[in-house]
């Protein structure tokens, strides 16, 4: 390994036991694929490389979708996976997900695993871990704290790699930007 290359502080780390029996269903995988391609066109619009989906788990039918946006919308709150729960209730016209499984490409921050709880969503799947921000799993476990009213085990590191090198090589490019100019 180059001792010069900065680590890729979004990856995959091993999976803590007691989640190793929750494994994502072809579903869950189908939708990592369309919201990985809604992190590349994030990129392209010079947005933080995430996407997000909510979909009925029973159906399988998609609620709503949404990339980041916080850079050009200049919103703090512009994570891909806060506007598509947001659009996912709207969709319905309920604040409650329950029935609903959300799926997104990075781990979620603290805001966006409040908004999760608070709107209740029944499944999470996301790909790659934050080290840096992530609550789910990294810095918090806001998800399985037993003092909070809503709990869920989330399913982690699916399609992991191609997350990690997507966020990887977007923050890669920004900082050769940086030099340059
Ligand atoms: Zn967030």
């Amino acid at each position: 390994m180059n001792p010069r290359r900065p680590p890729n502080p979004y990856r995959l780390r091993r999976a803590h036991r007691h989640q190793l029996s929750a494994s994502p269903t072809p579903t869950d995988v189908a939708m990592m694929r369309t919201a990985l391609d809604l992190a590349r066109t994030a990129a392209d619009a010079g947005e933080v490389p995430v996407g997000a989906i909510v979909y009925e788990t029973a159906t399988g039918k998609v609620l709503a979708q949404a990339a980041n946006t916080r850079a050009n919308a200049r919103e703090p709150h512009g994570h891909a996976e806060f506007l598509a729960i947001r659009d996912a209730c709207n969709a319905i016209g309920d604040w409650r997900l329950n029935h609903c499984t959300l799926v997104v490409t990075l781990e979620p921050c603290i805001m966006c695993a409040g908004l999760i709880i608070n709107a209740r969503v029944g499944r999470l799947v996301y790909s790659a871990d934050d080290l840096k921000a992530g609550a789910v799993c990294s810095l918090y476990r806001l998800l399985e704290d037993p003092r909070l009213n809503h709990r869920l085990a989330p399913i982690r590191g699916v399609l992991a790699q191609e997350s990690s090198e997507l966020l990887r090589d977007f923050f890669r490019a920004r900082r050769r930007t940086a030099q340059r100019g």
